[in-house]
């Protein structure tokens, strides 16, 4: 019903999509779609995912803060952080979480310590977050007399299975393959009031996301596109396309595991004269190939209100509606 609505009266879908996740709702806002690379318009990691009370992070690429802030989300609100693996582009926004979101203004406010998961080694990088970043603590509860409580962390390292349970909102993390030598490296399964929502997070393609994604409502995967060319002048290239999901594959995944709607997210696409932004064209082609599913090419800042149905909206809020069938 709100798509319908949403594809005539775009100015009521703004009010929408701004608005948070009603009662049995899954809200998804993706505030990173890009990688490494230093895009304007599409920061690395960072997913936001609403349902119920509960506002959770999942990566905290590049640019997190940023996101958030256009949203009018305030940073100290997010009530669980979770990490697929330590790739920089997924954690750089971290510190920046953490100490901006502390800041005691209608923005941040954190009260309580961070709360964290990711993968072995997420206790010991906020350890020593707190060791690198001790001057700034020490000076902001002297002079501002910040809460000391929401300098601190609450991270714990996972394992796969279920990692969070609150307010009926489940976050279970599964193993994905991104490469021998990023273990453990997770994607992860959001259910809440019987809708689910899955993460592949970066990896080559993977049996075991279609398997979670099987019945899913979306499933958000990465997708990398590297233009040949650029194997032979930057053979390191060649480790990244390894490490990641072409199209084609993404479509297999998408193929078996049937969601309501598809979404690509964390999209490598390196080419060799740099461009601004990713051409939908170019992924949506290959993938047709091997999907014709719904498709939605993510952009920082579209959102996603999964109730009885999907319903996809623009940057803008307004209504969006997936490519389908054939190129
Ligand atoms: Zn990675
Ligand atoms: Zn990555």
């Amino acid at each position: 019903m709100r798509s319908l609505i949403c594809a005539t009266v775009a100015l009521a879908c703004a009010v929408v999509a701004s608005m948070p996740a009603g009662a049995a709702e899954i809200k998804v806002t993706l505030l990173g779609t890009g990688t490494p690379t230093p895009r304007l318009s599409s920061f690395s990691a960072a997913t936001l995912i609403e349902a119920g009370p509960e506002r959770l992070l999942f990566d905290l690429g590049r640019g997190s803060t940023i996101r958030l802030f256009q949203k009018g989300i305030p940073l100290g609100s997010i009530t669980a952080h979770f990490i697929t693996h330590l790739h920089s582009d997924h954690v750089v926004g971290l510190p920046d979480m953490w100490l901006s979101g502390w800041i005691g203004t209608p923005w941040a406010s954190r009260k309580k310590p961070m709360v964290v998961f990711g993968p072995q080694g997420t206790v010991a990088m906020t350890e020593n977050l707190t060791k690198a970043f001790a001057e700034d603590i020490r000076i902001r509860i002297a002079d501002e007399n910040y809460p000391p409580e929401g300098a601190a962390f609450a991270a714990t390292d996972v394992a796969p299975g279920v990692v969070y349970d609150s307010n009926g909102v489940r976050v279970t993390a599964i193993e994905v393959n991104h490469g021998e030598k990023i273990k453990p490296a997770f994607g992860y399964v959001v259910e809440f009031d019987g809708k689910k929502v899955v993460l592949s997070g970066d990896t080559k393609p993977d049996p075991r996301v279609a398997k979670a994604a099987e019945g899913a409502d979306l499933l958000i995967h990465e997708v990398a596109v590297i233009d040949p060319e650029l194997l032979t002048s930057y053979p390191n290239y060649r480790a990244i396309e390894d490490h990641h999901t072409s199209p084609e594959e993404a479509g297999k995944i998408f193929a078996q595991a049937k969601p309501k709607l598809a979404v690509y997210s964390h999209i490598v696409f390196a080419t060799v004269k740099p461009v601004p932004d990713v051409p939908e064209d170019a992924l949506s082609a290959r993938t047709r190939s091997t999907y014709r599913g719904p498709l939605v090419v993510g952009r920082d800042l579209m959102s996603f209100v999964v109730s009885d149905h999907v319903a996809a909206f623009a940057p803008d809020g307004s209504g969006l509606t997936p490519l389908t069938g054939s190129p």
